[in-house]
């Protein structure tokens, strides 16, 4: 027997007409220098139809591919709407990239026009030689600048001005593309990731969950996590769904201006990677904010530390909301959200389930399978690697020949080293690539990383695999001294420090000073550059 349901395409433009009706007068704020530009949802999607209109006149038909080069602002949003809701497909691209992996990104999506934020302008100026496909280049401002070596190039003010200010969305299919982004590519060239409309649509409704983050019209919220990553981790799509009021920081992203924007704005809900919460916890040591219209921080994209988590707690009453997700997922994964049960648990234990990376959210299903290929067992001890699959995980990267290592039997093969407890809480323990095998065993750069971390004269430590006759692989620790110890800290005292927390075959086998980590785009220590470093690395014996 089969069910008797209406054939109802999940696609992102009933989420916009929806705002349109229900939202008119909820507001959108974004930070420019000094000063706070603000407007209602009802200019806002009527600016979305009339950039639907004037893409139209730049030929941009279904299926084209149209990049964005920006920060988070309110033009931005609008063209997250007009571009998909017209059939195309949004691109935003990680203006944080090598240039020589920008262009490969744009020409590999085959991008047919590029809006590009003024002030980023010189960058995408010194690659549009390169760029093949592009037809048209739109700087987000009310006029050209002068002297701009792009063309064709237009300003998007123009661009509005010339057209109606409705359009007649067509009819898509849920399965159609609407967005895609590319992962920051650690290892070789990105990889891109496309977004169907189904995906976004029940992402949106994922992000919504009061087990997820219970995103709600009643929020106010700011998505610090840039529009060019993994589409802001999907916020804009949920909150215009929602009518959620937004609040935009532009490219003023420094933890004092973060904080004042929280403050003057009373948001209520933000979300980024967790070195900028690092920069805003440091600032409250020292400057006072009333940041207490804060309901939560999501805080995903690296290991949110415990001792960051309690500090906002206690210090704050600011509630952090832990997650992990991937480009390739949406990227919504896991949350970590104690159960009914556990809020009665002693404080030190709630918060050392809440530094885990949580459980799958409804949509999301996981298992770790270990090197023998069995699936390993949810005790929180045995490691494997995570692979997960659900309707808003990517089942090909496109137009990508390093696509078949990723997948097994259905099921998307994350790189992610986990342990999984019996309440089903995920602990990421290593990228597969990064964990350190040392005879039978596996060693966790991160654990130790951490540890070293923790030392009161270390700034930074990255902990990697050096080749051994003996024992395969062993672990090398590169650590950066804060600068008052530059000079005097000693190997002696990071080891001696590391003996009471790990038993000797997890010890590093030698300690390295080095003047930083290196860094990805978006922030994360970038361990391959290192590798090579020290490639031929003699371990003492
Ligand atoms: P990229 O791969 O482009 O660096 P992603 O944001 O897609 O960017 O990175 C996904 C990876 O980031 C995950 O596979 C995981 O290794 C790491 N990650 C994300 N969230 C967390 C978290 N909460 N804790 C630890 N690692 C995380």
């Amino acid at each position: 027997m089969q069910g008797q349901m209406m054939d109802y395409q999940l696609t992102i433009t009933p989420l916009l007409e929806r705002a349109q009706r229900l939202f008119p007068k909820k507001e959108i704020v974004t930070k420019a220098g000094p000063s706070l530009e603000r407007y209602t949802y009802a200019q806002m999607v009527e600016r979305v139809e009339r950039l639907a209109n004037a893409l139209e006149k730049l030929g941009v038909r279904r299926g084209d591919r149209v990049a964005t080069f920006a920060w988070n602002n309110s033009r931005h949003l609008e063209i997250y709407f007009a571009v998909p809701c017209m059939g195309a497909v949004l691109h935003p691209i990680n203006l944080r990239l090598p240039g020589d992996q920008i262009a490969y990104i744009a020409n590999h999506a085959e991008d047919k026009v590029i809006f590009v934020d003024p002030t980023l302008l010189p960058a995408i100026e010194k690659l549009a030689p390169h760029l093949k496909k592009v037809e048209h280049y739109v700087v987000m401002s009310d006029t050209v600048p002068d002297g701009t070596t792009l063309s064709p190039v237009h300003a998007y003010e123009d661009l509005l001005k010339g057209v109606n200010a409705d359009h007649a969305w067509p009819s898509l299919s849920e399965n159609d593309a609407a967005a895609m982004c590319y992962t920051s590519g650690t290892t070789g060239n990105p990889k891109g990731v496309v977004y169907s409309h189904r995906a976004i649509y029940l992402h949106s409704l994922g992000l919504s969950m009061t087990d997820s983050f219970g995103l709600s019209e009643r929020d106010i919220f700011m998505p610090v996590v840039p529009m060019f990553h993994v589409l802001a981790w999907g916020t804009p799509f949920a909150t215009v769904m929602l009518g959620t009021n937004l609040v935009f920081p532009g490219p003023h992203l420094q933890a004092r201006d973060l904080a004042e924007l929280i403050q003057a704005e009373k948001v209520t809900l933000t979300a980024g990677v967790p070195t900028l919460w690092m920069g805003i916890l440091n600032l409250l040591e020292n400057e006072r904010y009333d940041l207490s219209s804060l309901r939560g921080m999501i805080v995903g994209g690296a290991a949110a530390p415990q001792s960051m988590i309690e500090a906002f707690e206690k210090k704050y009453g600011l509630n952090v909301m832990h997650a992990w997700g991937m480009t390739e997922m949406s990227p919504l994964g896991t949350v970590s959200r104690l159960k009914s049960y556990q809020m009665d648990l002693p404080e030190a234990e709630k918060f050392a389930i809440r530094a885990k990376q949580g459980t799958s959210v409804p949509g999301v299903e996981i298992r770790a399978i270990e090197e023998s290929g069995r699936e390993i067992p949810w005790d929180g001890k045995a490691f494997g690697e995570l692979q997960v699959r659900g309707p808003w995980i990517i089942s090909s990267y496109y137009n990508d020949e390093r696509s078949a290592d990723s997948f097994q039997d259905g099921w998307f093969r994350t790189g992610d080293v986990v342990t999984i407890d019996p309440e089903g809480f995920i602990q990421i323990v290593d990228r597969a690539k990064d964990v350190i095998k040392s005879g039978g065993e596996w060693i966790s750069s991160q654990d130790l990383e951490n540890a070293i971390m923790a030392h009161p004269k270390v700034l930074e430590a990255a902990v990697i695999a050096v080749a051994h006759p003996k024992w395969q692989e062993r672990p090398l620790a590169c650590v950066v001294p804060k600068p008052d110890f530059k000079d005097s800290l000693t190997k002696d005292e990071i080891l001696e420090h590391l003996k009471s927390r790990f038993a000797k075959m997890y010890m590093p086998d030698d300690i390295v000073f080095i003047d930083a980590v290196p860094k990805t785009s978006v922030g994360k220590f970038d361990k391959k550059v290192l590798r090579v470093q020290f490639k031929d690395f003699k371990l003492p014996d």
